[in-house]
């Protein structure tokens, strides 16, 4: 494994997923990977963006599991931001693993959903696109900033039906109930560490770890007091650690929630590492994916 993994860090992952499987995953802590974006339906035709987007960025590829998802190989940030179809809310630069837990989440038209930590608004947004902006989200930011860069991403992206709440999640008030929650929680970003660029990673102390799996516990457990009898719950973290990930999801369940399987359609399309709870679904680091974890889960009738 690379030297400049913490220690911290690379020994958890020999804990979790053995060395072999350890080494792999500092395989996927690559330099850099290739541009995704997805096409956003709330902003004109996707098939028009798409056109636009080829006269920029030649050869888009598509992906079989999301319709929406492109990657885009050869382009930078820069030259998709500098492009008038992103300022005008066409197109939303989000990596492939991030695109996963929103579409775990049933989405119908009126349903109530709320985002608990939702800046900068990726998935927020995504699920306005999925639901054609028929839902009506609740985002909560805690940070104020990020809450302001947040607002300002739904209204590029087109998103209606929505308020940001600038509040601490575990502050909200009990009488809250909603269909539907998705929980992206604050994580060490275990699986989204890029090495090659000559800065090792930050902050990857055990009481740092510990600290962030007892805010991920808290908001957890928000999260199922807020969510109605019947409502969907989908987890999800950028780590590869079981502390911030099955730990957390077995609160949810020891607290009556039943696990709903991520289709296998969709776990069998992106590079996965095992899990103890089966069921969920956690991404490898690859050339292409991020680290990630996704969990969906419901509150019985
Ligand atoms: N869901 C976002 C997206 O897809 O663009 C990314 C969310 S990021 C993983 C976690 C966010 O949670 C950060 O913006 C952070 O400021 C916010 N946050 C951390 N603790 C929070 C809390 N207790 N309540 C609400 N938001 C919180």
């Amino acid at each position: 494994m690379d030297s400049m993994i913490p220690e911290y860090l690379r020994a958890a992952l020999v804990r979790d997923y053995g060395a072999a499987l350890a080494d792999e995953i500092a395989a996927g802590f690559v330099s850099r990977r290739p541009v995704t974006l997805r096409l956003n339906p709330l902003r004109g035709d996707t098939a028009e963006t798409e056109a636009l987007l080829r006269e920029a960025c030649p050869d888009p590829q598509p992906l079989s599991w999301y319709a929406d998802a492109r990657v885009l190989p050869g382009a930078s940030e820069k030259d998709v931001e500098a492009l008038p179809l992103y300022a005008e809310g066409r197109v939303y630069l989000q990596s492939l693993s991030a695109m996963l837990p929103a579409l775990l989440m049933p989405l119908e038209p009126g349903m109530s959903v709320l985002d608990m930590c939702a800046a900068p608004g990726g998935k927020s947004t995504q699920l306005a696109a999925l639901a054609r902006g028929q839902i009506d989200l609740t985002c909560c930011e805690r940070d104020s900033a990020r809450a302001e860069r947040l607002r300002h991403n739904l209204q590029t992206q087109g998103v209606r039906r929505c308020v940001v709440m600038n509040t601490d999640a575990r502050q909200l008030d009990p009488l809250f109930r909603f269909d539907a929650v998705l929980l992206d929680a604050p994580c060490t970003g275990s699986g989204t560490i890029l090495l090659g660029d000559g800065i090792p990673p930050r902050r990857m102390e055990p009481a740092w770890v510990q600290k962030t799996v007892k805010t991920q516990k808290a908001l957890m457990k928000k999260a199922v007091s807020v969510l109605k009898p019947g409502g969907t719950l989908v987890y999800a973290t950028c780590s590869v650690l079981r502390e911030e990930n099955e730990a957390v999801v077995q609160t949810a369940l020891d607290a009556g929630l039943k696990l709903i399987p991520v289709p296998d359609a969709l776990r069998g399309a992106v590079p996965a590492l095992p899990v103890t709870i089966p069921g969920t679904m956690c991404v490898k680091p690859t050339e292409l994916y991020e680290g990630f974890f996704a969990a969906a889960l419901e509150r019985p009738r």
